[in-house]
């Protein structure tokens, strides 16, 4: 068979692990599950699920565009934002062509640049934070797309609304600026930026969002895209008719609308980050100050082998490597944390 030389470059996606019965502290989905609001809509429409959904997702663009004060042209939703990732490489990357992004960061974007053929240019990083200066100087006549992702996954850190703005101040309108923001609801600092007010002022730019971390909806697949209307206009040539299933719909609405399960979700957030900063600074370890619902650490040990023995006790994180012995945990409940905490505990002692 004729098989794309492509598929040589690319490497299979490592999920996080599942052990049937373990804690998952690996892929940062809420602790809390869905709103209980999302549960009853889409229990009310199982009845309709032979009828296809709507191509459009209309009613899900409206209420998207009313919260963030835009015009539905101006929202795309995907299957998860990591179908989004592939209408931004499907329509703007090709051979010849490349993207940039930091060293450490969400791999989707090497994969869809590289399944479009594209280059891709990685950036290093200041203690894992995005260096927009850096970033500034690796543009050259052949960049197409520029991968930001704030929050970054996995460090947890950001970037500030004056840095976004001075970078997009300097860079050519062709160069499309993809700002990642999964975690934007999590966030708390305050110079954090406001990048859809940018939107009015910056017609090259993409925000990603998605329903799968704080909305608690990562196994119905759904994410979204905010932008201009040329721009979001180009995505929709490259996606299917039905890319976003009923459920997933009425889902992401029902949860937009739950508010409180939102804050209830935040609070916990901020309570667990706080413990856990708190164990972490007891324990000695090392760990980068985190705006999303996850903390990047360094626990002195090799990164696969604390991996293992969590997985052995009964709670699954992820190890990353960035160091030999860096890995990411996400914020559970503080239960969860709390078991996390001394399960660690006893895996440093048991080294020593
Ligand atoms: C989790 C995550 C997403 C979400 O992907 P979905 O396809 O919407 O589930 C996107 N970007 C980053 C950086 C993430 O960590």
């Amino acid at each position: 068979m004729k098989r794309r030389k492509v598929l040589d470059t690319i490497t299979p996606y490592i999920a996080g692990k599942l052990k049937p019965g373990a804690i998952k502290l690996a892929s940062n989905e809420n602790p809390l599950g869905p709103s209980p609001k999302a549960i009853e809509a889409i229990s009310q429409s199982l009845q309709k699920i032979h009828i296809y959904p709507d191509s459009n997702c209309l009613e899900l663009k409206l209420k998207l565009a009313e919260k963030h004060g835009l015009k539905s042209e101006q929202v795309i939703i995907g299957n998860g934002s990591d179908e989004i990732l592939l209408f931004i490489t499907g329509a703007y990357m090709e051979k010849g062509r490349s993207a940039i992004a930091a060293k450490y960061t969400f791999p989707e974007y090497t994969f869809s640049t590289y399944l479009f053929d594209g280059n891709m240019v990685y950036v290093k990083m200041d203690n894992l934070r995005h260096s927009l200066e850096k970033f500034y100087s690796k543009i050259d006549s052949s960049t197409a797309i520029i991968f930001l992702c704030n929050p970054n996954n996995p460090s947890g850190t950001y970037f500030s609304d004056r840095e976004l703005k001075n970078f997009l101040g300097k860079i050519s309108s062709d160069i499309l600026v993809i700002i990642d923001e999964a975690y934007y609801e999590y966030v708390d600092a305050q110079d954090f930026p406001n990048s859809i007010e940018l939107l009015k002022e910056f017609d090259n730019l993409l925000i990603l969002r998605t329903f799968s971390k704080i909305y608690g909806l990562a196994g119905l697949r759904i994410g979204y895209a905010m932008g201009s209307e040329k721009l979001i206009g180009d995505l929709n040539l490259t996606r299917e008719p039905f890319n976003v299933n009923s459920l997933a719909q009425l889902g992401a609405m029902a949860a937009l609308k739950d508010q409180e399960h939102v804050e209830k979700s935040k609070m916990l957030n901020r309570q667990g980050k706080a413990y856990l900063y708190e164990q972490f600074d007891k324990l000695g370890l090392t760990y980068w100050p985190t705006e999303a619902n996850f903390v990047f650490f360094r626990c002195g040990l090799n990164r696969d082998d604390v991996f293992k023995n969590m997985m052995d006790m009964g709670i699954t994180i992820r190890s990353l490597p960035v160091y030999d012995d860096s890995l990411r945990v996400t914020i559970g409940t503080m239960e969860e944390n709390r078991l996390f905490i001394s399960y660690l505990t006893e895996i440093l002692k048991s080294s020593r």
